[in-house]
């Protein structure tokens, strides 16, 4: 059993936590504490609201331990609100929050709200088959460091991306039915528990 933490501090945990429970083979653990990092083999970030996440991160004393596995070869993966989390450089704000991948991202960047939509897009590294995508107030990728595999570009703009163990979306895989997102990071999380 590969077992994939979620961090539980807001936002879509139980989403995620679903869609990896339909997956054979994967246990998912709602991780609240550093403890918690132990023994898991890949770590979420949930999307939701990435101040009161970046906050609770280090309220729940989690930032330096979760900076620390991602930097020894720790899957992550960041949903939207996840995705801020992980960003070095938030374009339309000052703080930064971990810091970790070498991506600019512009947060709420199609507007509000309202202008959250849903989209289809053929992501040959994730699926041979199109993907649903939903965007809810979602950021978009601004610039992305040489070691930044693009994964995905929707309208002209860059919602997903890789830097070795790191995924990035901005949206958000877990509230559809399809599991190839939730599979691949799955798939990253064995090889790092094989290899360690
Ligand atoms: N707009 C949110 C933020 O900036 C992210 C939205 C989401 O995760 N769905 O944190």
């Amino acid at each position: 059993m590969i077992k994939i933490g979620v961090l539980s501090l807001q936002g879509s945990v139980v989403e995620h936590m679903n869609s990896f429970s339909r997956i054979s083979g994967v246990t998912a653990f709602e991780v609240k504490t550093a403890q918690d990092l132990d023994d898991i083999s890949g770590l979420v970030l949930p999307g939701g609201e990435s101040t009161t996440i970046g906050k609770l991160l280090k309220d729940f004393g989690l930032n330096a331990p979760v900076i620390t596995k991602a930097k020894s070869g720790m899957p992550l993966w960041g949903t939207c609100a996840g995705m801020i989390l992980m960003a070095k450089e938030i374009s339309n704000e000052s703080c930064t929050h971990l810091g970790l991948m070498d991506i600019s991202v512009s947060r709420n960047a199609y507007g509000s709200q309202l202008d959250s939509f849903t989209a289809c897009a053929c992501i040959p590294a994730i699926s041979p088959k199109d993907i649903h995508l939903v965007f809810i107030r979602a950021p978009w990728i601004e610039k992305a460091g040489e070691a930044v595999n693009i994964l995905a570009t929707v309208n002209g703009r860059m919602v997903a991306a890789q830097q070795e163990n790191m995924l990035a979306t901005s949206f958000h895989p877990e509230l559809t039915e399809d599991l190839s997102f939730h599979k691949y990071f799955a798939d990253m999380c064995k090889s790092y528990r094989e290899q360690y």
